[in-house]
């Protein structure tokens, strides 16, 4: 008997129906030709959209279906349209963080051949690095709750020891997985801004603590300006670097910049319960109903849903079809002949969706 997993899916707003359909269909065919594990979608409303119309982005119920589902793969949500009465925008993909406390942002940032990328790799250097965001404290921690008098604004930056260490224990224990899988030299750097803040001398102590309980792996620290420069510069030095919520979230679009665009980045939000799966981008509401979204980041978000369920259920199969998803993803760009326009094809969402499916079949 197969074991079941249900999946809770947001199509979310903009192109996120657009890539939800085509990539939800290629889990159905590897669920469906896996003898060992099905996969069961339980689509959820929320999002910009459904806030226009009934005035809740996230309703109970969804939340509720996401909380009991095993995994969860989420679009994009927002409509730069649709604003609350305080002028920001509704984003659910946050509120689903702070409620399943999903601490780990994990960011995989690599360039493989053939992809475009504005970094002149003429050296042979390989990028293959994770970014791990923290996603529930930081500077987005005062969303919502920000004071705005008529002549100043303030919004508090938190970091707790809780969720710091286990946000580093996160980090190393995947760059050891990684070096264990031939990836990576095993070697985590903080990423702050210690020099200034005490809040991120804290951040660092806590980090050299969690350090010591990994001998066999390195550690070192860099401040984020200098990050920033280096990931333009030299970004084949890193191998995991792990940093506050605000910081992570800016260096990740730099990351998904050097990997040729927001549509080869994919993401999770990883807790100690649930984990959400989703592209880094938005719903792109300059392209949409075109047809010509890329779905190759939200793909390869389901590949990462596929290895973190296969080691958390001891799923081999699982795990195997992660790595064959992420790999005829990579191949189609290699061949350059099926990619989006923003890749510098002219192939349709479905097109491209489709080439990576031939990529799966040809084995
Ligand atoms: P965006 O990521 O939607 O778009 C930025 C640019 O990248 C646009 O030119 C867009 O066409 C392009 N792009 C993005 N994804 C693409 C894809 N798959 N294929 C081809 N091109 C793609 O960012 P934005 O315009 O700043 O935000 C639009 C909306 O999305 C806003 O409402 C924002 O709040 C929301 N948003 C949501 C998330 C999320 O759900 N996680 C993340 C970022 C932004």
């Amino acid at each position: 008997m197969p074991s079941s997993f249900e999946i809770a899916v947001f199509d979310g707003d903009g192109i996120g129906p657009e890539i939800t359909s085509p990539t939800l269909r290629i889990l159905q065919q590897l669920s469906r030709d896996s003898s060992s594990y099905d996969l069961d979608f339980n689509r959820l409303p929320a999002g910009a959209n459904l806030y226009a119309s009934t005035g809740e982005s996230l309703p109970e119920a969804s939340l509720e279906g996401a909380r009991k589902a095993d995994a969860i793969l989420l679009s994009a949500m927002g409509m730069p349209s649709i604003r609350k009465p305080d002028g920001t925008e509704i984003s659910p993909q946050l509120d689903l963080r702070n409620e399943l406390d999903l601490f780990a942002g994990v960011r995989p940032v690599r360039i493989s051949p053939g992809q475009r990328t504005p970094l002149k790799l003429d050296g042979g250097q390989s990028v293959d690095f994770v970014l791990v965001r923290e996603s529930t404290e930081g500077l987005f921690y005062s969303r919502g709750t920000g004071e705005v008098g008529p002549d100043e604004a303030r919004e508090t930056l938190l970091i707790t020891r809780k969720t710091s260490e286990k946000l580093f224990r996160f980090a190393f224990d995947l760059a050891r997985q990684r070096q264990a899988a031939g990836r990576g030299e095993g070697r985590v750097t903080c990423v702050d801004k210690a020099n200034v803040f005490r809040s991120f001398a804290f951040f660092r102590e806590i980090f050299d603590g969690e350090a010591k309980r990994y001998p066999e792996l390195q550690s070192d620290h860099a401040y984020v300006d200098a990050t920033a420069l280096w990931m333009v510069e030299k970004p084949w030095i890193f191998d995991v670097m792990v940093t506050e919520n605000m910081f992570g979230d800016i260096l990740s679009d730099l990351g998904a910049g050097l990997m040729g665009g927001l549509g080869l980045a994919p993401s999770a939000d990883i807790g100690d319960d649930h984990a959400v799966f989703q592209p880094c981008h938005g719903s792109a509401p300059d392209i949409v109903g075109q047809g010509v979204a890329n779905p190759f980041a939200m793909i390869l978000s389901a590949a990462m849903m596929l290895d973190w369920l296969g080691q958390r259920h001891d799923q081999a199969a699982m795990v195997s079809d992660g790595n064959r998803l992420r790999d005829a993803v990579y191949a189609v760009i290699a061949d350059g002949q099926m990619t989006t326009r923003d890749l510098g094809g002219n192939s349709s969402t479905e097109e491209a969706a489709g080439a990576v499916m031939e990529k799966l079949e040809e084995g």
